[in-house]
């Protein structure tokens, strides 16, 4: 499954392959053609397969000839649902962006940071990567205007439809030209896939990879899921267990606020264990910098909220382990795919009390996979 026969050009193809993107993802492949046809797309597949680019690529390419433009006037938005993501989506622009002989400008913002920068940033910019709040109030104070919107992209789509931004994707729609160009994708878009197909939605492409089949044999999992049945006052200790014992080279950790977040990590730094945190709490600087340290490999530990759980790619991450379920299924599934991704394998380990056993089993239904509990009351915590 090469890039080739996908409408993209062979000297982009070969560059490609010197970034180690030599084979399509199934993703990459359904989508491509049809995005370049301007077609709506809806696409669905799982974490971690290369939905980023998906989009990307062919919105580059349409750009090539079309890059004409009225200053501050994007042509194309993505919306995404946090900061990092937004970062990040804009690399992805920047990096293929790069590959192509003309010049088109991507630029991201969000919010957390000064706006001035960004406002003067926004000329003659083509595509534009945006947390939904910080765009209206460049739009507000006539920074850019969305007018002229060819595509719009929502990455994490679901998310990006439900109720915590509802009112300012409304508002976004609004200013939106009423012909254009939308591509959805997310790895969990389910019940909403009517909806949303009504909503926005014109004679979409329905792109739904499926995982393969379980009873296949030779179906390699890519995340290993384990959980530990573990009382709430020796999931400390037990962490510390499992972080001096397993020699994975990085561990994502996940708790559900933002004061947990800091507890687990002081817990960690007081046994002499090196973390750093992210959540809605910390400076934007801090929030970065402490991401950017783990994806560089230069922290071992990273405590996050469900900030992180969406999108973030995290090259070679082997482990994520859930300090406390999220209260979402889907959180769930976003969580452990920070691991298992671009066809690399990962643990994704969750720590659960005895209170919780229900809500787990709620999240394995729903996921459609069970887990293996393991019972930790035997294991000596004596030192940890
Ligand atoms: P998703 O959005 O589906 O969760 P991403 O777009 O973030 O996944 O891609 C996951 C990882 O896979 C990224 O590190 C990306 O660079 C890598 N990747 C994507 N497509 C390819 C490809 N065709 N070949 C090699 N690596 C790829
Ligand atoms: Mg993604």
């Amino acid at each position: 499954m090469s890039f080739n026969n996908l409408g993209l050009p062979s000297s982009l193809i070969e560059a490609l392959a010197s970034l180690d993107y030599k084979q399509a993802t199934p993703i990459q492949k359904a989508a491509i053609p049809h995005v370049l046809m301007g077609k709506d797309v809806l696409g669905i597949a799982k974490t971690g397969s290369g939905k980023t680019a998906s989009f990307v690529l062919p919105i580059l390419m349409k750009l090539q000839v079309d890059r004409a433009l009225k200053n501050r006037h994007v042509k194309v938005l993505v919306l995404v649902p946090t900061r990092e993501l937004a970062m990040q989506v804009q690399e992805v622009f920047q990096e293929f962006g790069n590959l192509l002989p003309k010049h088109i400008k991507s630029l991201a913002v969000f919010g957390g940071v000064s706006i001035n920068p960004q406002m003067i940033a926004l000329q003659n910019v083509h595509v534009l990567t945006a947390t939904p709040g910080r765009l209206l109030e460049l739009v507000a104070s006539k920074a850019v205007h969305l007018s002229d919107v060819k595509t719009l992209v929502l990455d994490e789509a679901d998310k990006m439809l439900n109720r915590s931004f509802q009112e300012e994707i409304n508002e976004i729609l609004a200013l939106l030209p009423k012909r254009r160009q939308n591509l959805l994708f997310s790895a969990t878009l389910s019940k909403e896939v009517q909806e949303v197909k009504s909503l926005l939605l014109t004679n979409p492409e329905v792109i739904k990879i499926e995982e393969k089949s379980e009873s296949k044999e030779t179906d390699i999992e890519l995340i290993n899921q384990s959980a530990y049945l573990v009382t709430e006052e020796r999931k400390g200790p037990f962490l510390r267990y499992l972080l001096q014992t397993k020699d994975w080279k990085q561990v994502l950790i996940f708790a559900s606020s933002s004061r947990k977040v800091d507890n687990v990590v002081l817990k960690l730094k007081k046994n002499g264990i090196e973390a750093l945190a992210i959540h809605g709490k910390k400076s934007q600087g801090a929030r970065t910098r402490a991401l950017a340290k783990f994806k560089a490999g230069e922290v071992r530990i990273l405590v996050a909220t469900d900030l992180l759980s969406r999108g973030i790619d995290i090259e070679f991450l082997p482990c994520v382990i859930n300090y406390e379920l999220p209260r979402s299924p889907k959180d769930y599934i976003h969580r452990i795919g920070r691991t298992g991704r671009a066809e690399a394998s990962g643990d994704a380990i969750s720590l659960v009390t005895k209170e919780e056993l229900h809500h787990f089993k709620i999240i394995q239904k729903k996921m459609g996979k069970w887990i293996q509990l393991s019972y930790t009351e035997e294991v000596d915590l004596h030192g940890f």
